[in-house]
């Protein structure tokens, strides 16, 4: 984990309520992991006090830039619209937090993300693309232009479901997962942005007796355990719900499994 002032390379409309922001961080980009994540600040502001966490969203070839997809949602995130030109600079802790763990003998993953949440996903995706695993990825989200990674996991020759609240028809983008799973053996699934398709997942993994990870959203403020802003209760006993500890998502997380956060 390094904290450096991060050299903008672009920071530009992605898609709908989306903005995408690159950093040149050398060090963090290297170090990285899928599903972890980095705390941001802008330079030489108060406004907003507290740095905000955000995923990496990819990871340059030669690994010396990083990219986060951020909504537009308060006064940090329009602040990082507005203050942060390219050629400008960015604090930037990272890279934070213990991410996804993909099985080594993995063949085969499904990724589920909501919204702003499909972020966490990319960096997981490139890596089982790099080594062999075959993805499918189910991206849901309000309108069709909230919908983000669609193109970057088609480029790979994935299986791409997407659904979206216009479409109107109902049902859950899992659906068509729950179907397949029937006749397709999975070693792993991913989730990020809804509880409600967690849990519909964490169903899928159980009845096929494969691990689900989920990547969670808190709100925290020094992002590496210190403060303890960000505590949740987990299960720690996935056959009695009894069983439970407060732990921080910054650093216990944010990736869980998700009979950890699931509560009954
Ligand atoms: C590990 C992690 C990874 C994240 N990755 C991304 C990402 O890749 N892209 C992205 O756009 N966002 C991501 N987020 C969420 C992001 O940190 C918040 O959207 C951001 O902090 C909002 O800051 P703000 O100052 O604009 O809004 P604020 O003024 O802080 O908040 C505006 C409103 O949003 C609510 N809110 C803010 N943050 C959260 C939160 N974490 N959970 C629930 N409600 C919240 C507040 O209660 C308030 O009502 C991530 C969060 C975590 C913990």
């Amino acid at each position: 984990m390094e904290q450096i002032l991060a050299p903008v390379v672009f920071n530009r409309h992605l898609t709908g309520d989306y903005w995408l922001l690159e950093v040149e961080a050398p060090n963090v980009a290297a170090a990285l992991r899928p599903g972890q994540f980095v705390n941001i600040r802008i330079e030489g502001s108060m406004s907003p006090y507290l740095r905000r966490p955000f995923s990496v969203y990819r990871v340059s070839t030669d690994r010396r830039r990083l990219q986060v997809a951020y909504k537009i949602i308060g006064e940090g995130t329009r602040l990082m619209k507005e203050t942060m030109p390219a050629d400008g600079r960015c604090d930037v802790i990272g890279p934070l937090g213990h991410g996804f763990s993909l099985p080594t003998n993995a063949r085969r993953i499904a990724v589920i993300g909501r919204g702003i949440g499909i972020a966490a996903l990319p960096t997981l995706v490139d890596e089982a693309a790099m080594r062999g695993i075959e993805v499918h990825a189910y991206l849901s989200a309000r309108t069709r232009d909230n919908l983000v990674a669609e193109d970057i996991f088609a480029a790979y020759g994935f299986p791409v479901f997407t659904h979206t609240d216009e479409q109107a028809t109902g049902g859950l983008v899992t659906d068509p997962l729950v179907k397949l799973s029937q006749t397709m053996q999975f070693d792993a699934f991913y989730v990020c942005g809804s509880n409600r398709l967690a849990r519909a997942i964490h169903g899928i993994a159980t009845a096929q007796g494969v691990p689900a990870e989920i990547a969670m959203e808190q709100h925290m403020a020094c992002g590496f355990g210190d403060c303890h802003g960000c505590v949740i209760k987990i299960n720690t006993d996935r056959d009695n719900l009894e069983e439970s500890a407060l732990r921080e998502v910054c650093f216990h997380g944010p990736v869980f499994n998700t009979w950890e956060v699931l509560h009954a």
